[in-house]
C-alpha cells in the first residue's frame, strides 16, 4: 500500500505541493485530477522518488522511502511520450526493463508474450515501433511499464497525445490491463471523463493538496466546496 503523508514541495516561491496525504490500496487505481499547474507531475515525481520533498513522507507497506533509490522502489512509470526504442521491435522495447533487472532469457521470454498477450498485441513482437499506429504504441508502453512486475504504476496523461475518440475506446482497456496486473496505480490526468472510466477513486487536487477523494458521481453528489462543485461540473 502507497502511503503519502503530508508531503510537501516548493520551487523557489511556488507551492508545488502543500501538504498533501494520499493512500492508494495494493490493487486499486486512482486518478489524480486537477488544473494545470496544481501539482500533479510533481507529486509523481516525488512518490518516484525522482524529487525529494521538503516535508513529509512516502511510504510503501509502512517503510519509509525516503533513502530508497529511484530504480529500488519497484515502481513504474508511464509518461505521455511513451519515450519507446524507435529503432529497436516491440519485443525488445517491452522486454527493456527484464533485461535491466537481469531476467533469464526464458523468463523475459515468457513475460513479454504475457504482457503483449494482454494487451491485445501478441502478435506485435516483432514488430518495428516505427510502423505502429498511436494506439498501439501506447499499448507497447502500458505492457512495457508492466513488464518488470511493478508494485505501483504511475501513469502521467498516458493518453494525452492520442485523439478524443481513440482516448475514450483506450480508457476502458487500460483499466482491464492494469486490474490483470493485479497492480497498485496513479493516474494522472485533466481529463474528466478519462478518470471517470479508469479509476476506482478519483483524487481531486488543487494548488498542491487533494482537496476531495471518493467516486466521481459520489464527488459530484457530495462536493465539499464550491471551488469542486464547479471544478467537477455541477
Ligand atoms: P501539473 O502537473 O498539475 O500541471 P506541476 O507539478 O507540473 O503541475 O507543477 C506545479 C507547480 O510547480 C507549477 O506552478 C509549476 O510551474 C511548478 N514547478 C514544477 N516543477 C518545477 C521546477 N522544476 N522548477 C520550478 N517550478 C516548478
Amino acid at each position: 500500500m502507497l502511503d503519502v503523508q503530508e508531503v510537501s514541495k516548493r520551487f523557489g516561491a511556488t507551492v508545488a505541493l502543500d501538504e498533501l496525504s494520499l493512500d492508494v490500496a495494493d490493487d486499486e487505481i486512482v486518478a489524480i485530477l486537477g488544473p494545470s499547474g496544481c501539482g500533479k507531475s510533481t507529486l509523481l515525481r516525488v512518490i518516484a522518488g525522482l524529487e525529494t520533498p521538503d516535508a513529509g513522507v512516502v511510504r510503501w507497506n509502512g517503510q519509509d522511502l525516503t533513502e530508497v533509490p529511484v530504480h529500488q522502489r519497484a515502481f513504474g512509470l508511464m509518461f505521455q511520450d511513451l519515450a519507446l526504442f524507435p529503432h529497436r521491435d516491440v519485443k525488445a522495447n517491452v522486454a527493456f526493463g527484464l533485461r535491466m533487472a537481469r531476467w533469464s532469457s526464458e523468463a523475459t521470454e515468457a513475460r513479454v508474450a504475457e504482457v503483449l498477450d494482454w494487451v491485445d498485441l501478441a502478435h506485435f513482437g516483432e514488430r518495428d515501433i516505427d510502423g505502429l499506429s498511436g494506439g498501439e504504441a501506447q499499448r507497447v508502453a502500458l505492457a512495457r511499464t508492466l513488464a518488470p512486475r511493478p508494485r505501483l504504476v504511475m501513469l502521467d496523461e498516458p493518453l494525452g497525445a492520442l485523439d478524443r475518440l481513440l482516448r475514450e475506446r483506450l480508457v476502458s482497456e487500460v483499466r482491464g490491463v492494469l486490474k490483470q496486473a493485479r497492480t497498485a496505480s496513479v493516474y494522472v490526468t485533466h481529463d474528466h471523463a478519462e478518470a471517470e472510466g479508469v479509476a476506482d477513486r478519483v483524487a481531486i487536487m488543487r494548488d498542491g493538496r487533494v482537496v476531495q477523494i471518493g467516486s466521481l458521481p459520489d464527488i459530484r453528489s457530495r462536493p465539499r466546496d464550491e471551488w469542486v462543485a464547479r471544478f467537477v461540473g455541477v
